[in-house]
């Protein structure tokens, strides 16, 4: 899967979206958990990174399914989409999570500085050069193509925490540095439940018979993987906040619009207008302490330009990278000199994203700028349901489908 950088653009996201559709049926509920690796006929869609950076939404994709399949025939699908909305909804509802685990980077970064054997196995690790083969495989293969089938995603996780017994919390930033559909929520609360810190006495197991069968005996790593693994324990549950509301929002003529690479579809919510200015920034190197990849930030900032090209406003600005404070005062001085005192953007999630705007706030008030988020229907509608387990989630959400 995509040997070569897919192309960042709505109109890539929905070619790759629409040459999946007829296997969205009986063929993704019968294959989806077979990875037969990056240049085989994998049964899944491959259309994360695009939904990552809402290049293509959750209901373009879930419509598509049910036009084609109805939803009894595409429910698999369906729910595997959702599982992104459910993810985005918890952390929204629980951001505590978010800021935990960039806490939780921030000091495993400490005790690898401080513990040289640490520091000697978390090198071998991210080299690809451990004793276990299907890890080094996917290590290489998530470097090389900023992607990893489902199935490989959960197997390296739980290698990673359970047999490499490295900090979960490292791994996560090691595939948010490098996946191109790397997003806060779907990342960081995956690890979470695959180190057992989600359900509690659920941690994910990887078991070398699973990983030969799903493979298609590409791997076998035998008695290399441990698992004699005991669950955590003392997993504190923080309490559920309210879900985001939809807000109120207007158009002013000295409105502008900022456009953020977590929502790059942002004519589908404002409709197309005449914007005084148009405004995009990139927050990729939010995404870590360490350094992102390339790839993911080139994909993120072609999306960007892709999103700039279909919202034209009379001053086209960007994208600015918002990686240091220049890039905060340009955007400031960007919306000063098209004379507009507010910046309509759409909602922005927690997470990266999230906390470049909570800095890029504190500069556009004190330049006398105010921010609006819009919300989506989609999220106003779903995330209310994201309080417990997904089966929860979907049987409140599945109703609301059928409705649509
Ligand atoms: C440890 C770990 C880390 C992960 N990190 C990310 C991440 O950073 N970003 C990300 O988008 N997904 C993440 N996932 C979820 C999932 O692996 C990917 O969404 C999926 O592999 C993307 O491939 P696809 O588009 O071919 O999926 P398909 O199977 O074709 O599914 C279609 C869409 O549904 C959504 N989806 C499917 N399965 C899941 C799932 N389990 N959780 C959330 N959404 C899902 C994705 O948006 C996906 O594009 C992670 C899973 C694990 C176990």
């Amino acid at each position: 899967m995509f040997l070569e950088r897919p192309a960042a653009s709505h109109d890539a996201g929905l070619a790759q979206l629409n040459a999946f559709i007829p296997h969205a049926g009986a063929d993704y509920a019968r294959w989806r958990n077979h990875d037969f690796g990056p240049e085989g006929d994998n049964r899944v869609s491959a259309i994360s990174p695009w939904l990552r950076h809402r290049l293509l939404l959750e209901e373009t994709a879930v419509d598509a399914a049910i036009d084609a399949h109805g939803l009894d025939g595409a429910e698999k699908y369906v729910q595997e989409v959702c599982w992104r909305t459910y993810w985005k909804g918890f952390l929204e509802r629980r951001p505590v999570h978010w800021h935990d685990y960039r806490a939780a980077c921030d000091e495993a970064n400490e005790q690898v500085a401080k513990d040289r054997r640490l520091a000697a196995d978390l090198d071998k690790a991210l080299a690809g050069e451990t004793d276990i083969d299907a890890f080094n495989f996917w290590v290489h293969e998530l470097r090389d193509t900023g992607y990893l089938h489902n199935h490989a995603r959960m197997w390296f996780a739980s290698i990673w925490v359970f047999t490499l017994e490295l900090p979960w919390a490292l791994g996560a930033d090691f595939f948010l540095r490098h996946l191109l559909d790397g997003d806060p929520a779907s990342n960081t609360l995956s690890w979470r439940w695959v180190a057992g810190l989600h359900t509690p006495g659920k941690p994910y197991i990887a078991r070398s018979s699973n990983i030969n069968k799903y493979t298609n005996g590409r791997f076998n790593p035998g008695y290399l993987i441990n698992t004699q693994v005991s669950a955590p324990e003392g997993i504190e549950r923080p309490p559920v906040g309210p879900a985001p509301l939809a807000t109120d929002w207007q158009v002013t003529p000295t409105t502008g619009l900022l456009i953020h690479e977590d929502d790059l579809l942002p004519e589908s919510l404002f409709g197309e207008r005449d914007w005084p200015v148009v405004i995009a920034v990139q927050s990729t190197d939010w995404r870590s302490s360490g350094p992102v990849a390339d790839r993911v930030r080139d994909f993120a900032r072609d999306g960007l330009m892709d999103a700039l090209a279909r919202n034209p406003g009379s001053q086209t600005v960007g994208p600015i990278d918002l990686a240091s404070a220049d890039g905060l005062t340009a955007v400031r001085d960007a919306a000063a000199a098209a004379g507009v005192d507010q910046l309509l953007t759409p909602y922005v999630p927690t997470g990266p994203t999230g906390d470049a705007m909570a800095a890029l706030d504190t500069v556009l008030e004190a330049g006398g700028v105010t921010r609006r988020t819009a919300l989506r229907d989609w999220d106003a509608l779903h995330w209310p349901a994201s309080t417990a387990g997904f089966f929860r989630f979907w049987k409140a959400a599945r109703p609301l489908i059928v409705e649509r």
